[in-house]
């Protein structure tokens, strides 16, 4: 841990907290947890199912943080032991979520679920017990961009008025119910809304995160080596997949949907400010990415499979990449964004924050993790499925 007296962006001195961190076993979490400990005095209580990608910092005993950080394994859905940790900490931060686009048409109960009913008590212990909370949603409460509804060749897509996605003044567009895909962009609003209200109500103070695309070690997990040999990951996982068994990087109709990328470590900053600085976080949303890092998916697959030949030393295969239809990958009900660029004018004014790292850079860094992790393990197992 940093020595000396941490000010907050006001000059004050920052009083070390504790932390109620629900979803800390999972790739937000894990990074979040990792810079809490190397950088702050703040101790953490960490909720999760799992603790896997935690794991390095919970063991052994003799780590200079041990005494900060506490792992309780407990589902949120049916523990009566969330309470009275929300009560032991100082500020609440809510992770849990399903968030994997795969399972919002194909599994839309534990999505809507997961992602709004099992999130009210939280919301109400908080509010409740006078804990402030810093939940997170998503970019995809946006949905669609007003853009996206002009002629194909109107010049007024190019006007950023039509696309850039503004905390406090974008609507909300998703598709019809029989499109399931919106199932979770709708509990996510529907419990902003709820917790807008509370703080509007009820004086709860919050601060809701809008991650537009977080990527970075540790994100989701590789089919069949750290998890369901079946399970669709997000596109980071997916694509990292395809080119670790070198098989074509599948692009889900035409890859032309269109994402902004930021790198992990960046956007955890961002959440670090907002824990140490309540006076300037309280009562806002945040969209918190990168709008410099454009992409197609066709882009970043073909942007990837350069850099994990760079990093890897492999060649790249002939053909990278092929089309596949989102009925044929994802299933009935599949819809997409089709492009997500965030307007930074908010957290910049209130926490004067932006991203550094380029895409090129995150995804080097990223793949020659990936390619550490799991090339070994990978080639194993298609030598033994070849075996048998
Ligand atoms: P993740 O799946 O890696 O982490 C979520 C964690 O919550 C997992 O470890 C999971 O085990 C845990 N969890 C889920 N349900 C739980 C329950 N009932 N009880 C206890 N633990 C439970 O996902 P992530 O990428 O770290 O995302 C964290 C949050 O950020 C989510 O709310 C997600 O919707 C939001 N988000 C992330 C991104 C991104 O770019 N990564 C983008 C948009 C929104
Ligand atoms: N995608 C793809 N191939 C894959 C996985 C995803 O073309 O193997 C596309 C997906 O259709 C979407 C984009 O990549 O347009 C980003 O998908 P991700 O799962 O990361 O989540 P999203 O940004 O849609 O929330």
């Amino acid at each position: 841990m940093a020595t000396g007296v941490r000010l907050d962006l006001d000059g004050r001195p920052i009083k070390p907290m504790t932390i109620c961190m629900i979803g800390a076993g999972g790739f937000i979490g894990s990074h979040l947890c990792e810079k809490l400990m190397a950088e702050t005095p703040h101790k953490v209580l960490a909720l999760d199912v799992y603790n896997d990608k935690i794991k390095h910092l919970l063991e052994p005993d003799s780590l200079p943080w041990a005494d900060r950080i506490q792992f309780h394994r407990l589902n949120i859905k049916n523990d009566s032991r969330l309470e009275g940790l929300i009560k032991m900490a100082d500020l609440t931060i809510n992770l849990a979520a399903i968030c994997t686009p795969a399972d919002y048409n194909t599994r839309p109960l534990d999505t809507i679920y997961s992602n709004f009913i099992d999130a009210l008590p939280v919301v109400k212990y908080c509010s409740e017990n006078n804990k402030r909370l810093i939940h997170f949603s998503t970019c995809e409460v946006y949905g669609k961009t007003i853009g996206s509804f002009l002629p194909k060749d109107s010049p007024l897509r190019q006007d950023p008025a039509y696309y850039v996605l503004t905390e406090d003044a974008s609507p909300c567009i998703f598709g019809s119910i029989e499109k399931q895909r919106w199932s979770y962009a709708c509990a996510k609003q529907l419990i902003e809304r709820l917790i807008y209200a509370e703080g509007a109500e009820n004086g709860l103070e919050f601060t809701i995160v809008r991650p537009f695309n977080w990527i970075g070690p540790r994100m989701d997990f590789i089919p069949g080596i750290d998890g369901p040999s079946e399970g669709v990951p997000r596109v980071l996982a997916c694509f990292s997949n395809n080119l670790l068994r070198h098989e074509p990087l599948k692009l889900v109709d035409g890859g032309q949907s269109q994402r902004t990328f930021v790198y992990i470590k960046d956007a955890i900053e961002a959440v670090l400010l907002m824990i140490e600085n309540p006076a300037r976080a309280n009562g806002q949303i945040f969209n918190v990415g990168n709008p410099h890092n454009e992409v197609t998916v066709k882009q970043l697959a073909e942007m990837m499979t350069e850099v994990y030949a760079k990093v890897s030393g492999e060649p790249s295969l002939e053909v990278p990449t092929i089309d596949v239809s989102s009925k044929e990958f994802y299933g009935e009900g599949y819809d997409d964004s089709d492009k997500r660029i965030p307007d930074m004018t908010i957290i910049n004014r209130q926490l004067g924050w932006n991203p550094k790292t380029s895409l090129w850079d995150l995804l080097e860094s990223t793949l020659t993790y990936q390619h550490r992790t799991y090339a070994e393990a990978i080639k194993k197992a298609m030598a033994k499925s070849v075996a048998s």
